[in-house]
């Protein structure tokens, strides 16, 4: 969990820009992108329609004690989500709202694939700001 005292380091990293391959000139952050660059050579999580890079199976969390979750909303569509601490490759819109949130105490935001911009699923943020993570829909989602 984030704890208020540590939201400066954590907004730099939500907000930090994809690092450039084979760019190695910052020294300080070599260890760290070493490491992302192993995660990638694994296994992704990309969207099905334009297999552009959401997130990493090492991103899956539980909330509320599980992964995945199967919800319908207010028209009766049924979604599977699965929970993500983060998802790099998703935009969001501006505007969050609580309306029909379904994770109480947490608005959201539509997430959109940053390439083809079908939406893949939601991101939902405590009140208090000081927690968030994506649910992404299961089936407009491919790990390969
Ligand atoms: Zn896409």
């Amino acid at each position: 969990m984030v704890i208020a005292m540590e939201h400066e380091t954590v907004s730099s990293y939500l907000f930090r820009t994809e690092p450039s391959t084979g760019d190695k000139g910052f020294a300080t952050s070599l260890s760290d992108e070493e490491k992302e660059k192993n995660h990638q050579e694994s296994e992704q999580i990309v969207c099905r329609q334009c297999s552009h890079i959401i997130t990493k199976p090492e991103e899956r969390i539980q909330v509320n004690g599980s992964h995945q979750h199967t919800f319908a909303n207010p028209s009766g569509l049924i979604f599977e989500i699965g929970c993500f601490q983060t998802a790099k490759g998703c935009g969001c819109t501006e505007q969050a709202t609580s309306e029909f949130s379904w994770f109480s105490g947490y608005s959201w935001r539509i997430a959109v694939c940053g390439k083809c911009l079908t939406q893949l699923g939601w991101l939902f943020s405590s009140s208090r700001g000081s927690s968030r993570f994506f649910g992404l829909i299961i089936n407009k989602l491919i790990c390969i």
